[in-house]
């Protein structure tokens, strides 16, 4: 009698990134279904400004780990099995070559999202796509049912990549616990309002025991660009308001610059360390003369310019926008991205409490966890088909 072979099916909710990439992985040797309430990898057309900042070159799994404000440690085995060596390879298999730029940052050689977009979706042709919202997921006689707005089916198993925020209700219904979500690499509101458009070169803060280093942009509101996100991301949890500390200018020995330049003012000085409409704002009395300097002036620009203190409101929205928050990681086995209350059950990218920096840190997190999710996933048809 010849047995009849029946692949394995497999559901995952939700066709971003993290999802995609699984179905890429599952799709030779699964009959997979992708749920996904919107369009397939929409989110991506928006990364990297259009251009899709898909992964960093920094190719030690321990430190790219150390870039993840929240996950670092959980992601050590992971990114010990795939890592940005891996995606740039898969990636370079379904077409897209990539560039490093100075920064460090990988993209594709188009600059094109919507080129990187097309490539995984020609991929994953062979994949179902049901354009539908998933509602929540049941345990059925060791299978996994999920029912949609329009109908319900039953896998082996199901993967879970909803990304923030949408996909919480699925998890909480089978008992997971979601850490708060908050927004993170976003520009942030602030006390003192500067010259809009004002870019500040490497300034530095300390946040907590981390020093940071790096370029502010001056908004209408507050502070916005890689340092304000970094901040952001980094006091993601804390309460509003709190104070931030910049260091601008590193040190500088004001008096001996005084003493060179007595005839110019005090504001033009300054604008020959920082752009002159930010030393307008900066330096008080700023039209005296620097030999009139007095000791209380230079005072109180030297703690300008080394220590000016913003307190931080709110955020302003902007950026990137990751989540900080999500499935907690003590209910998730970082071997195989399964979850430890319900068999069968995954999860991967950012519906997880991982979020990483600005410099493809949360698209490496949505193909790391994707495919240690995939080969969990695998490990576990092996057992149960020997
Ligand atoms: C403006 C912007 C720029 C960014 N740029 C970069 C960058 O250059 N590099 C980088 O590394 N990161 C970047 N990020 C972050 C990155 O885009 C995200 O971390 C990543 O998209 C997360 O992927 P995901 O698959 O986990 O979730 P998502 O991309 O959010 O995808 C989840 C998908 O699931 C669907 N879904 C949710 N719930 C359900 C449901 N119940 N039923 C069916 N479908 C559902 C959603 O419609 C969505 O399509 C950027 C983010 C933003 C907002």
């Amino acid at each position: 009698m010849v047995q009849e072979f029946h692949k394995p099916c497999i559901g995952i909710i939700g066709g971003g990134p993290a999802g995609c990439f699984c179905a890429y992985q599952l799709q030779n040797i699964c009959d997979v279904t992708v749920f996904e309430m919107t369009s397939p990898l929409k989110t991506l057309l928006v990364t990297g400004g259009g251009r899709c900042n898909l992964a960093h070159a920094e190719y030690n799994f321990k430190e790219l780990a150390k870039f993840y404000p929240r996950g670092e440690k959980f992601l050590y085995s992971i990114f010990s099995k795939f890592s940005t060596a891996d995606t740039l390879e898969v990636f370079r298999s379904i077409g897209v070559e990539t560039y490093t730029q100075e920064d460090n940052r990988i993209f594709p050689t188009t600059n094109s999202a919507a080129d990187v977009r097309a490539k995984l979706l020609a991929a994953i042709s062979a994949v179902t796509i049901k354009k539908e919202k998933a509602l929540r997921v049941n345990p059925l006689d060791g299978k996994l049912e999920v029912v949609t707005v329009l109908g319900s089916y039953e896998f082996d198993s199901v993967i879970v990549a909803t990304g923030g925020h949408a996909g919480y209700n699925i998890a909480k219904y089978l008992g997971h616990n979601i850490i708060e979500p908050r927004p993170a690499l976003v520009g942030l509101k602030t006390d003192k309002i500067f010259h809009s458009g004002v870019v500040l070169k490497n300034v530095k803060t300390k946040i907590g025991k981390q020093v940071l280093q790096d370029d502010i942009l001056f908004t209408h509101n507050g502070i916005s660009g890689p340092l304000a996100f970094k901040i952001s991301s980094l006091m993601a949890r804390e309460k509003f308001p709190y104070t931030v500390t910049l260091d601008i200018t590193g040190d500088v020995d004001l008096q001996k610059m005084f003493n060179e330049n007595p005839h110019k003012t005090l504001k033009n000085l300054v604008g020959e360390l920082v752009p002159k409409s930010f030393a307008s704002e900066i330096c008080p009395s700023g039209d005296i003369k620097c030999s009139q300097v007095s000791a209380k002036i230079r005072e109180e620009l030297m703690k300008n310019l080394r220590s000016l203190e913003l307190k931080v409101l709110s955020t302003a929205g902007g950026g990137e926008v990751v989540t900080c928050g999500g499935v907690d990681l003590k209910e998730i086995n970082p071997k195989t991205m399964e979850s430890k209350l319900v068999p069968h059950l995954y999860f991967c990218g950012e519906v997880l409490d991982i979020d990483g920096f600005c410099g493809g840190f949360n698209l490496q997190n949505c193909w790391s966890t994707a495919f240690v999710a995939t080969e969990g996933i695998k490990h576990d048809l092996h057992r149960s088909t020997s």
